[in-house]
C-alpha cells in the first residue's frame, strides 16, 4: 500500500511540474498579452469553441468547424486537425526549425513543457502564441463574417504588428 501511496504521490508531483512549466510557458514576458490569454484558453481546453458551448448548454444552429464545415468543431479539430490551421502551424514550425506541428492537443501541450528552456525556445513559443492567436482570429472571422483568410495571408500578417503592444 505504501509503495502504491509513494507512486501515486509522484505521479501527483509530476503532473504538478508539467503544469508549472506550461504556465510559464504560456505566461512568459516574451508572448504578448493578448496571445498569452489565448493561448492560456486553448493549453486548459476553455476557448468557446462550438463543441465547448454546447456543454454549456448554449443553442447552435450548427457545431461544425466555422472555417471547414466538415467536422464539429473543437480545439482538437480547429487547431491540430483542421487543414487550413494544420497547414499554417506546420509551415510556422518548420520555419522555427522545430519540427512539423503535432497531430494531437496533449503532445503540443507536452511541447510547452520544454518551452521556456532558453530564449530561442521562448521565441518559438511567442510565435506560436501569436500563430494561435491569429487562427483563432480566422475562426472568428469565419463565424461573424462569413469568409476565411487563406494560409498564405495568414502567414504574412503574422510577423507584422503581432509583436507591438
Ligand atoms: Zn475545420
Amino acid at each position: 500500500m505504501k509503495e502504491f501511496l509513494d507512486r501515486a504521490n509522484n505521479f501527483i508531483k509530476l503532473e504538478e511540474a508539467v503544469r508549472q512549466a506550461q504556465t510559464r510557458g504560456v505566461w512568459s514576458s516574451i508572448n504578448v498579452p493578448k496571445h498569452r490569454f489565448i493561448l492560456w484558453q486553448v493549453v486548459n481546453d476553455q476557448l468557446l469553441t462550438r463543441n465547448k458551448m454546447l456543454q454549456f448548454r448554449v443553442l447552435l444552429d450548427n457545431v461544425e468547424c466555422p472555417v471547414c464545415a466538415e467536422v464539429a468543431e473543437s480545439i482538437q479539430h480547429l487547431f491540430f486537425e483542421c487543414n487550413l490551421s494544420y497547414k499554417v502551424a506546420d509551415q510556422v514550425q518548420n520555419w522555427l526549425g522545430v519540427g512539423g506541428w503535432p497531430k494531437e492537443f496533449q503532445a503540443w501541450k507536452n511541447r510547452l513543457v520544454i518551452s521556456n528552456k532558453n530564449k530561442n525556445s521562448r521565441i518559438c513559443t511567442a510565435v506560436m502564441a501569436a500563430m494561435v492567436y491569429r487562427l483563432w482570429l480566422n475562426r472568428n472571422n469565419c463565424v461573424f463574417n462569413g469568409f476565411s483568410s487563406t494560409i498564405t495571408s495568414i502567414l504574412v500578417l503574422l510577423p507584422s504588428a503581432e509583436f507591438c503592444l
